[in-house]
């Protein structure tokens, strides 16, 4: 294993050695290539042509040799780095206890999104939605339940997204947010009443049943608009299915339950 170049001072001495190698392998090269060519007679007389012509046979025989192992070891390493890059920005954009989105991955994915929905013409719909009660899971049932209901309704959540085209995220908390691409309101809204269905469930683990519903809000991307002001509408939506009595979809423009789920 090399030794990990760390600082500075790790670098130049990383570079001190294989500079010394280099120096060290092209003098035992270029001296075998001479005494086997010209013979190891110091004072012999030699043709100039033969001396020419082994010249530059050591010459590029060496270059050639060490650029071919110094650029394949370079590549190497850039392999590496661009393979870590894409590792760290994917685990930077995942939430790892549900492996969906995270906040940032969401913001990531719905800025192209949005340009590209706006130039095919397409409507995109936005969805909000909150574990009902969430708290009380965690107070009654611990934190490793309450960890188990964000799996499984993760697990829901990215069968959904996978299943229809759509982009879900953790959104923070026991809180997640959605973007659906091309879809009426009245098909947001049956995707989402679909989806509380799902949702109202019991979640088994160590044996016990943890009952859990989910509370929707819906809003549709209004042209000119940000993606910060459609999420706020979905939200807005969101808290009025809170207070409607949750286990329900709201649809921002209409702000009543479309369905107890
Ligand atoms: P409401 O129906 O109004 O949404 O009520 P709620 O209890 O779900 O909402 P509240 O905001 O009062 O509580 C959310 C809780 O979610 C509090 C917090 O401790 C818990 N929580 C947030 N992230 C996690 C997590 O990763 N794991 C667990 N187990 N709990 C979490
Ligand atoms: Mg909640
Ligand atoms: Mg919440």
């Amino acid at each position: 294993m090399p030794r990990p170049i760390v600082t500075h001072r790790d670098a130049i001495s990383y570079t001190i050695g294989r500079m010394a190698l280099a120096g060290g392998l092209t003098a035992i090269v270029t001296l075998t290539f001479i005494f086997s060519d010209l013979g190891t007679d110091a004072s012999a007389l030699v043709p100039v042509g033969t001396v020419a012509h082994s010249s530059l046979l050591i010459a590029v025989g060496v270059s050639t040799l060490l650029s071919g192992a110094l650029s394949y070891r370079s590549a190497i390493l850039m392999r590496q780095l661009t393979l870590t890059r894409a590792e760290l920005l994917r685990i930077s954009c995942t939430d790892p206890l549900t492996g969906l989105l995270n906040r940032r991955g969401f913001d990531d994915a719905a800025a192209p999104l949005l340009a590209r929905a706006a130039t095919a013409g397409q409507r995109v719909v936005a969805l909000m939605c909150d574990i009902d009660r969430f708290k009380a899971i965690n107070d009654r049932y611990g934190h490793d339940a309450g960890d188990r209901v964000l799996a499984r309704i993760g697990a829901i959540l990215r069968d959904f997204a996978e299943a229809n085209g759509a982009v879900i995220a953790r959104h923070g908390g026991e809180e997640f947010a959605g973007l659906l691409v091309g879809v009426s309101d009245e098909e947001a809204t049956r995707y989402a009443l679909a989806l509380c269905k799902l949702c109202s469930t019991d979640v088994a683990g160590n044996d016990v049943e943890v009952p859990v519903t989910m509370s929707f809000g819906l809003a549709a991307h209004l042209p000119g608009g940000d993606l910060a002001a459609l999420m706020r509408r979905a939200d807005q939506a969101l808290y009025r299915a809170k207070d409607l009595g949750r286990n329900c979809v709201v649809q921002i423009d209409r702000m009543e339950a479309v369905a107890a789920c």
